[in-house]
């Protein structure tokens, strides 16, 4: 019901060496799953549920009517027309293994269920509100499964001086929850969205990520498409004890020295106009910003430049348009992350049949595997894909015995 913003952006329609490219950490595991399960086949099966769908920029799909609801009543339609029961608000506390009846014991309060194959797809650790708790991770390691570090993706990456909080040193380094208020330098800048605009992330000084298109400050910190594509990198070199910052470039189309160029023939300009006669230069200076500045930004912009409008100084200016540097101090944690990075590692599951090489008759599939995706419908078609594999060789293998 949450996804897409409420729209839900249940798939996309690339082809699979373009989609896995936004697979981590291996997209090979998904890879049988996919094809099995591509997302033409996810847009078939909602239009079988009556529900017509529409692809937008960078073949993303969504229901027609732009309501995640419907997403969730076409799944919820098409199990229950095929006889599946679903309990809701019961939670599973304890699953285990008899060998001797070669059945899994599934503990739920005060009732056990058994069954002779088991699927577990119980998400990550992220929006525990929706019930992620991350239960999946210990059910697996209680049959042998190790799990690859956990880390939250695809969330808001928080520039030193921006919350009035510094991070936590909890459990994960870095985490500075959402809910803690911005500083007045963070305040400056909150609401402000930037289009077109180049990202470079570093870890420990090196460049190992740049970007180009658009990105928000929040209440959070930086997040947009930018902010997010950034995020996976930043976050698990912050939680290794990396430090982390970025470059921001508000001018990717122009080098510097045409910008500067630029910026001169503006401010010959400004002081060639009449109306400039008997404005002071940081006056002149502000008007030469929002000549380059988005209007809102002008204000943030040079709170986080001190020294920037001393003197006019447009080198100094030209340079910081094309890399405004902000050291990153953390990152908004699990309780608003899209994602879950980490998880069981693809070698210990069968790609083919997503059958754990740990337990038999136990498969996996979703998030609570090694698989998380960049924003765009991957995540949602790798959770269908899997899903709808482990379902259909879980079922055969319970025919076959
Ligand atoms: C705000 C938000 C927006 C998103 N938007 C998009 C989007 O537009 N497109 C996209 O592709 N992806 C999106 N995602 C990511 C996507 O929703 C997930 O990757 C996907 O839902 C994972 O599917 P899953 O089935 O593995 O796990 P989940 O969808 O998390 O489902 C796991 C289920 O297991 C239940 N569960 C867990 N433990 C237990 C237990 N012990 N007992 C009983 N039940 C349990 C949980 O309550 C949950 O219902 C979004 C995620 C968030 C948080």
């Amino acid at each position: 019901m949450i996804t897409g913003k409420g729209r839900c952006n249940f798939t996309n329609l690339k082809d699979w060496e373009s989609f896995s490219s936004h697979i981590r950490s291996k997209a090979s595991l998904v890879r049988p799953a996919f094809f099995n399960f591509p997302s033409a086949k996810a847009i078939e099966f909602f239009e079988n549920q009556g529900i017509p769908t529409v692809v937008e920029r960078g073949d993303r799909a969504f229901p027609a009517s732009h309501m995640a609801s419907d997403i969730v009543d076409g799944l919820v339609k098409a199990a229950t027309s095929l006889g599946v029961r679903i309990m809701s608000g019961v939670q599973v506390g304890k699953v285990a293994y008899d060998s001797g009846d070669r059945v899994f014991n599934i503990q739920a309060g005060e009732r056990t269920f058994s069954c002779r194959c088991l699927i577990i797809a119980t998400g990550g650790l992220s929006y525990p509100s929706t019930g992620s708790s991350g239960d999946g991770y210990s059910f697996a390691s209680s049959f042998g499964h190790s799990i690859s570090p956990l880390f939250p993706s695809l969330t808001a990456i928080v520039p030193r001086g921006y919350k009035v909080q510094r991070a936590s040193g909890g459990e994960l380094r870095g985490h500075i929850d959402r809910s803690v208020p911005l500083s007045a330098a963070g305040k400056q800048l909150m609401g402000i969205s930037l289009k077109n605009t180049g990202l470079t992330l570093f870890l420990d000084g090196r460049e190992v990520q740049s970007v180009t298109g658009d990105l928000d400050f929040t209440d959070g910190g930086l997040e947009g498409p930018l902010g997010f594509q950034v995020s996976r990198e930043c976050v698990k070199g912050i939680v290794n004890g990396r430090k982390a910052g970025i470059s921001i470039d508000m001018k990717p189309a122009v080098g510097r020295d045409e910008l500067l160029d630029r910026l001169r023939r503006l401010w010959a300009e400004i002081k060639a106009d009449p109306r400039s006669r008997g404005i002071n230069l940081d006056r002149m200076f502000r008007i030469l910003l929002g000549k380059v500045l988005p209007h809102g930004l002008i204000d943030g912009f040079l709170g986080w430049n001190p020294g920037l409008g001393k003197g006019a100084d447009l080198e100094g200016l030209a340079r910081r348009l094309k890399d405004w540097h902000m050291d990153i101090e953390g990152f908004v944690g699990y309780e608003r992350a899209v994602v879950t990075a980490g998880g069981i590692p693809p070698e210990e599951v069968v790609a083919k049949t997503l059958e754990s090489k740990k337990q038999k008759g136990l498969y996996l599939c979703g998030e609570v595997l090694d698989v998380d995706a960049d924003t765009g419908g991957y995540n949602l078609q790798c959770a269908f894909s899997t899903g709808f594999l482990a379902g259909q060789c879980a079922a055969q293998s319970v025919i076959c015995r």
